[in-house]
């Protein structure tokens, strides 16, 4: 069945939810449903299975959290949700949340994440916290270490789907989801819902009920979208003075690989002497959570990242977005742009640069968001030589102007044609 999205005139009141919960949103000042909070709260209330086309930055995660909390039983010290992101950083982020919004119950909360202490996960969850956030691996883990608590759950859900298949964790996920209770609510949260994902859900869902939200339509207005036709060799010159001419409060500059996100980081690092990070999954997890608080405090400004770690960062500040390199497939561009424009009524800037070769890449984007990017000039900078059209009298002329080419002995040939003309 598929319900489409309809217009948030409903309030937190009007959904049902338990006082304290009401007293909760108050305390972190959610005033008025989101569009996806409007279409997704009342269906997961019901218990069914649902799923939800929304990206991070749409308030996405109070959608899942709040029928959750009205679900748990907070007397019972047992876990009863399990949420499964596909990075550490979208794990802590998501586990905040859920502390933020159980605020006045007893439930307990805890992050089961890569990287981090297993004991302190084991531990949490044999005194029975009550939601459990965590990646797939971890999880997964956590379960083959037969950790008790995690087996009556009531609902579990899968945020970020489509990304967390992208980045390989299908046999993790379905052999945890085979680990789960039958009798159980599963909600997935996609920002795209390309096969891979239809496929998952169809075999683990039960009949779910869908939210058509159109995450591109989320990004197209709050965010402008620019592009810029580059040369290669000019790319770092115009991220320069993009940045000059934009003076960002914050940004992210995305590229494809992490030797890329190294190499230009050193680079810029030599311009820009602080307020300037890089942030990939080669870097300890230590060091990715001291990048992540320098960035959500405001003392790192300029953000350098891959795809994959792109996804995890929620800091409302970001102003600017940079596709220094063009996305690969172009739901990644729309994950990208959304980092920015979010939720705090301010239109964020996202600019993509274009190498010459690099124009199918651009059909793409354009045609998954339905909208043409819009040029961007920088004044007294020429970033693109554009190629001379082919002019066959003017090459005509060259050939007959270049010497004819030499013999392997060193002296010039010659050819059947210039014996002609001598
Ligand atoms: P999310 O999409 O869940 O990552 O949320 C994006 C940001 O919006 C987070 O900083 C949330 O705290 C905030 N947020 C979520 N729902 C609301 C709401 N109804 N009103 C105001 N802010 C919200």
């Amino acid at each position: 069945m598929s319900k489409k999205q309809e217009k948030p005139s409903q309030g937190f009141a009007d959904f049902g939810l338990s006082e304290t919960t009401l007293k909760a949103l108050e305390k972190v000042n959610y005033e008025t449903p989101s569009p996806i909070q409007a279409a997704f709260i009342p269906l997961a209330l019901t218990g069914k299975d649902c799923m939800g086309q929304a990206q991070t930055g749409t308030g996405k995660t109070a959608s899942f959290i709040l029928p959750s909390l009205q679900a748990i039983d907070d007397r019972i010290p047992a876990t009863q949700v399990l949420v499964l992101t596909p990075t550490r950083e979208l794990s802590d982020q998501v586990n905040a949340e859920a502390e933020r919004l159980s605020y006045g119950t007893n439930c307990r909360t805890t992050s089961c994440v890569g990287g981090k202490d297993i004991r302190r996960q084991i531990n949490d969850l044999k005194k029975g916290a009550h939601i459990a956030v965590g990646t797939p691996g971890r999880v997964l883990d956590l379960m083959s270490r037969g950790v008790p608590a995690l087996w009556p759950l009531k609902i579990v859900i899968l945020d970020e789907a489509d990304r967390m298949l992208d980045i390989g964790f299908r046999p993790d996920i379905e052999k945890i989801l085979r680990r789960c209770p039958d009798k159980r609510q599963t909600l997935l949260l996609s920002a795209t819902m390309p096969p891979p994902v239809e496929r998952l859900a169809r075999r683990f869902m039960n009949d779910p009920d869908r939210v058509d939200l159109s995450t591109t339509n989320v990004a197209a207005t709050t965010v402008e979208q620019f592009c810029v036709t580059v040369d290669r060799e000019k790319k770092f010159s115009l991220l320069t003075r993009v940045l000059f001419q934009e003076k960002p409060r914050q940004a992210i500059v995305f590229t494809r690989t992490k030797r890329g996100a190294d190499a230009l980081y050193k680079r810029l690092s030599r311009k820009l002497k602080s307020q300037i990070a890089v942030i990939h999954g080669d870097l300890q997890q230590r060091m990715r959570d001291r990048v992540l608080k320098g960035f959500r405090e405001g003392n790192i400004r300029l953000l350098i990242a891959t795809d994959v770690m792109g996804r995890g960062i929620d800091v409302s500040g970001v102003s600017h977005i940079v596709n220094y390199d063009i996305p690969e497939f172009c739901d990644d561009y729309v994950h990208r742009i959304g980092r920015t424009g979010r939720m705090n009524g301010e239109r964020g800037r996202g600019f993509t640069f274009v190498t010459p070769d690099e124009g199918d890449q651009l059909t793409n984007i354009e045609v998954r968001i339905n909208g043409l990017l819009t040029p961007y000039t920088v004044p007294n900078f020429e970033a693109f030589t554009p190629r001379k059209p082919y002019d066959p009298k003017k090459a005509a002329e060259e050939r007959e102007k270049a010497p004819p080419p030499p013999t392997r002995n060193g002296r010039y040939r010659r050819t059947a044609l210039a014996a002609r003309v001598v």
